[in-house]
């Protein structure tokens, strides 16, 4: 089967659930046994509950991986890799330009918790050979990046890691895997934050993460029982129906920012435009090795670069809503380095890029026309 059918189809059979064409939402958090000593799929709610199943093998066959893991948040499905996959005294390479969040774990929880953490600019993939060490066990890429859209080459970095038997975790949280596999492009471990578009409507926080490895997946598993940091059947469930639209909306997300991105990319306010679907994108032939497009998030640096301008722009957007986030249907603007970047330290954020005149938008599903109508009059001097 295709992708969007396997994101309507799989993961769910009516039989046996009185023929309910929606998978029934498990609201429990205990099963009964028949009797003493039965082996049962569903025991208790932390360890399973059918409706998450059903999402997680969804997600796996997406992923093109063999299985799935549902967390309650993208944060905490991060975690779990980390705990499962490192212990102290082992070191991890991550990317330097990392979601803010992912960069708080690894520096506040994880580098106290006695592993080391390097993070490399891995534009060029051979920087990777020097940073790894005999004590390296993970590797953790992001691609594209938040807030910048830089990419990274996912194969050919895996396969430097692999040399090394470095395991490679990709959280592909903006690509989806409607736009990119990195399973199927080297990678071990996918992790996402389905707050973003698998959800797709700003209504649930989750976390996934999808793998092949059978050694992997039970030390992943074991975390997200032990630890318990799993989503409810309710949240599930909402992302399972994201999840059935999501070649449509990837597709519609897509065709809008490019439209979006070119017409900032012509705006005499507009230093800059981020967006990997640009010709004039550093990685905008790994863009197209890559990935299938270039998805619905752009950077923008304003020609005023100041939080002054920034503010003026958001405030003046009507349809953008000033927010976190990114990936539900309806556009959003986000001021990166006092919201998304804010945990992150101003010096590192310089080292970044990350200015005070920089925004992110996420590019919704709404008419283009109104879109662009709504950038044009927020930039009007
Ligand atoms: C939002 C986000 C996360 C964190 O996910 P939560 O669901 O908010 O916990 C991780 N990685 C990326 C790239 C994100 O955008």
């Amino acid at each position: 089967m295709k992708f969007s059918t396997r994101a309507i189809h799989v993961g769910y059979d009516n039989a046996g659930h009185n023929r309910s064409v929606m998978p029934p939402l498990y609201q429990t958090s205990v099963f009964a046994y028949d009797h003493v000593g039965e082996a049962m799929p569903y025991v208790y709610a932390r360890s399973g509950n059918p409706t998450r199943s059903a999402l997680e093998d969804c997600l796996a066959s997406l992923e093109e991986a063999r299985y799935g893991l549902a967390f309650s948040s993208g944060m905490a499905a991060i975690d779990a890799v980390l705990r499962a996959c490192l212990k102290p005294g082992d070191e991890v390479v991550a990317l330097a330009d990392l979601y803010g969040g992912a960069y708080r774990l690894l520096t506040q929880v994880m580098e106290p918790a006695g592993i080391k953490v390097r993070f490399v600019d891995l534009s060029n993939p051979h920087q990777l050979e020097s940073a790894i060490t005999p004590a390296t066990r993970l590797l953790w890429l992001e691609s594209p990046t938040n807030p910048l859209l830089g990419l990274v080459d996912i194969t050919a970095l895996s396969a430097i890691a692999h040399r090394h038997s470095v395991k490679v975790a990709v959280d592909n949280t903006f690509a989806t895997p409607y736009l990119q596999r990195p399973l199927a492009l080297g990678a071990d471990i996918v992790v996402h934050s389905a707050t973003k578009y698998l959800g797709g409507h700003s209504d649930v926080l989750l976390g996934l993460v999808a793998v092949s490895d059978d050694k992997l997946y039970q030390d992943i598993r074991f975390v997200q029982n032990a630890a318990g940091a799993v989503p409810g059947p309710q949240d599930c469930f909402l992302t399972l129906r994201g999840i059935k639209t999501l070649a449509l909306r990837m597709d519609r997300h897509c065709d809008n920012a490019e439209r979006v991105a070119d017409f900032l990319s012509r705006h005499a306010a507009v230093a800059k435009v981020f967006y990997p679907g640009l010709p004039a994108h550093p990685d905008h032939e790994l863009a197209k090795r890559q990935m299938k497009r270039y998805g619905g998030i752009i950077s923008i640096k304003l020609r005023d670069d100041s939080r002054e301008a920034a503010n003026r722009f958001a405030q003046r957007l009507q349809l953008f809503a000033l927010a976190e986030s990114l990936g539900g249907v309806e556009s959003l603007v986000n001021h990166s380095y006092t919201m998304s970047h804010g945990s992150m330290p101003a010096q590192r954020k310089a080292e970044l890029g990350i200015v005070e005149g920089g925004l992110r938008l996420s590019i919704g599903i709404e008419d283009i026309e109104d879109i662009l109508a709504d950038l044009e009059q927020a930039l009007r001097e």
